[in-house]
């Protein structure tokens, strides 16, 4: 939830001060809200922290401390959506989850479809089901890292990198055209 909006290096301190300060989702829920605002602070967009919160409180009521795995509880909480209940099935409990961020969504746009309306709703559920096919039965954590990290930094929006790209002899875009090269993606 530090990373929507919110680039790496800003996140780093702030997480690991996080942590420390609210190890378990029971020291999250009976922080002080000033202090949880505090704590978050200078990172923005204000309404991530109190969310957390609110969600640390559920958790306690609800379920005892432990965060639910599973996708429909995860979606019912304020503040997590699909990409975020993907993420934390994917990278907190290791489960077959596929994910899309603007990162993977281009990358996978990119290699699988090359020419249509990115932005339309239509084609965002479809990034959704390719992201699903593409799943390995194993190593989930690794692939859909690597898919993340290959479009924050060879797939990246403008200026593609791909002369060192490994899915340039499948991709639909390569040879990526003038265009591409330089339009923000
Ligand atoms: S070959 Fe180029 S456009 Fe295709 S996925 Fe790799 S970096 Fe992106």
């Amino acid at each position: 939830m530090m990373l929507q909006q919110t680039q790496v290096d800003r996140v780093i301190p702030k997480y690991e001060e996080w942590v420390r300060k609210f190890p378990t989702f029971r020291a999250l829920a009976k922080a002080r809200p000033a202090d949880v605002n505090r704590t978050w602070r200078p990172l923005g967009y204000n309404a991530r922290p109190r969310r957390l919160h609110a969600i640390a409180r559920e958790v306690v009521d609800r379920y005892d401390g432990a965060l639910p795995s599973d996708e429909v509880t995860l979606r019912s909480f304020a503040g997590i959506g699909a990409y975020t209940a993907a993420a934390v099935q994917s990278f907190a409990f290791g489960l077959r989850a596929p994910i899309v961020d603007t990162n993977v969504a281009r990358v996978l746009f990119r290699v699988f479809i090359g020419q249509s309306d990115r932005s339309s709703t239509t084609l965002q559920k479809h990034l959704w089901k390719v992201s699903a096919a593409v799943l390995p039965r194993r190593h989930v954590f690794d692939f859909n890292q690597a898919l993340m990290d290959l479009g924050a930094l060879v797939c990246v929006a403008r200026k593609p990198q791909c002369s060192v790209c490994p899915m340039s002899a499948i991709c639909q875009t390569y040879p990526p055209g003038p265009e591409l090269k330089t339009r923000t993606q």
